[in-house]
């Protein structure tokens, strides 16, 4: 998987793990089925999430995890590559 398919996924299952979470602590009475739903799917996307952090969200050329700007980077702050084209990147970072 490409790091920036990885990262649109990450900010998905993200964003659904916490919406999850909140709609089940405000509008949900604890206990019920409904809760219990929701509860687990919010902890299932939490848990792909961290999958797709840990797993996917590295440098395709260097390997190292990029974890610092990691939602904007163009760029491999290590290595300097390009994720898509490889090419390297001159100059500050
Ligand atoms: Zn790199």
């Amino acid at each position: 998987m490409n790091i920036k398919t990885a990262r649109k996924l990450l900010m998905f299952f993200m964003i659904v793990a916490v919406a999850g979470a909140l709609i089940g602590l405000i509008f949900l009475e604890p206990g019920t089925r409904a809760s219990v739903y929701v509860t687990m799917g919010s902890f299932g996307c939490m848990v792909i999430s961290m999958i797709l952090l840990f797993g996917y969200c590295k440098c395709p050329w260097c390997g190292k995890r990029i974890t610092a700007n990691l939602m904007k980077a163009e760029y491999c702050p290590y290595c300097k590559k390009d994720f898509e084209t490889g090419l390297k990147h001159k100059g500050r970072r």
